[in-house]
């Protein structure tokens, strides 16, 4: 018989909807944050729903159908989680960057994905606020969108309790101990038995399962990502855009409105690694931001603290039971937000059904043993 009184450590984005998606299958789930719902990557997030960069094709394809698989996520949750789609634009001015972008652009198209090169004309036409600058060469991604993390994990959790589940915020699971009968989860609100555990608590899953004999090697990967408080539209159509670099400017960056006006502004890639976290270089981004959007002149960069990505070692999830064990189940992952749903709704299918789902293959935890 299936057992089903379910744990889950970590109320982010993947937490929560992994909880979600079991209290939809009848199972009893009971979920622990050391904090509040989101506050770890999740509260730190671009969440940028996308599979641009993602390689090799399986992620690509596991990326691209996460993205499918959010409207319905988002009428399931039937809660405001700011879902915004438009698509991405990314261009350059340089022709030699300008030119690979075109040969992914092309690459992508042959993998499905609906995208098009875009000409200055037409970006004027989506983004009329933009400054364009030079431009050699543009793409445009048009079913990816974003939305507010923190908001998916409290619409999740919300949903775990109207389906019968348990939450304790602000409660630090201490140990996880496995015996034959039962899992024992020690925390300082006292000790809970439950028949499987969910390890998803992003950065510091690695020492959870650590103390399992579970090897779940991770690199350190900082990212800042800074905002403004609710501002009037200044992004017209594009749910997030890629800016080049100006003069003297080290990289590109990546801007996005949240649908309660925020904006939200990063540099470099998915992955750029950064510590800078002080008011100054905050407030640097939203200056090379208004270059582009100078409506932006003069706004107040919100100071945000750097934010930790859960980042397995070879840069691809994890996600499925242990190996010496089909109680404990782990999700470490960067693209966390973009993979909510599918995380969320093929773990539940595992892990209520003791199945094993083939697209979940490559990401298995045993591959590090
Ligand atoms: C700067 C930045 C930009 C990003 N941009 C994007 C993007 O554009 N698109 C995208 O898809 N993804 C992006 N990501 C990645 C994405 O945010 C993460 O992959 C996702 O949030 C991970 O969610 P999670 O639930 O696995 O982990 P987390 O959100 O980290 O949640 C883990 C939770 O576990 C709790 N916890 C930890 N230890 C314990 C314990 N012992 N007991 C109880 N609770 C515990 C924490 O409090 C936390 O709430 C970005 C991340 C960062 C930092």
């Amino acid at each position: 018989m299936v057992s089903n009184k379910i744990a889950v450590v970590g109320a982010g984005v993947v937490g929560a909807s992994i909880a979600f998606h079991l209290s939809t299958y009848g199972m009893n789930v009971t979920v622990f944050d050391k904090g509040s719902p989101g506050s770890g990557a999740t509260g730190h997030s671009f969440a940028w729903l996308n599979a641009f960069g993602k390689l090799p094709r399986h992620y690509f394809d596991l990326n691209h159908r996460a993205m499918d698989l959010w409207t319905r996520f988002n009428e399931t949750l039937g809660a405001d989680v700011g879902l915004k789609w438009g698509g991405n634009v990314t261009y350059y001015s340089d022709e030699e960057k300008g030119r690979k972008l075109l040969e992914q652009c092309e690459r992508l198209q042959t993998w499905g994905y609906p995208i098009r090169s875009i000409t200055r004309e037409e970006l004027s036409q989506l983004e009329p606020n933009l400054n364009i600058g030079p431009f050699y060469a543009g793409i445009h991604t048009l079913t990816e969108g974003h939305v507010i993390p923190t908001k998916v994990a409290e619409a999740c959790l919300a949903k775990v309790k109207n389906n019968g589940g348990e939450i304790y915020p602000d409660t630090l699971v201490k140990s996880i101990i496995e015996n034959p009968r039962e899992i024992i989860l020690s925390t300082h609100k006292g000790e809970f038995k439950f028949d499987k555990v969910i390890i998803a608590a992003g950065v510091d899953s690695t020492g959870l399962a650590t103390n399992l004999g579970i090897k779940l090697p991770q690199r350190v990967s900082p990212g800042v990502v800074t905002r403004t408080a609710s501002l009037p539209p200044i992004m017209k159509t594009l749910s997030t855009i890629y800016l080049p670099p100006g003069p003297g400017d080290e990289g590109e960056i990546h801007i996005r409105q949240a649908t309660d006006g925020s904006l939200m502004c990063g540099a470099g890639d998915q992955e750029n690694e950064n510590e800078d976290d002080s008011q100054e270089y905050a407030d640097s981004l939203l200056t090379r931001a208004a270059r582009y959007f100078p409506s932006l002149d003069g706004v107040k960069a919100q100071k945000v603290p750097v934010g930790l990505r859960p980042m397995p070692e070879d840069g691809l999830p994890v996600i499925g039971f242990s190996n010496n064990s089909n109680r404990i189940y782990i999700t470490l992952m960067h693209s966390g937000v973009t993979l909510a749903p599918i995380v969320g709704s093929l773990g539940a299918l595992e892990i209520a059904t003791e199945s094993s789902v083939d697209s979940l293959k490559p990401y298995r935890p045993t591959r590090f043993q």
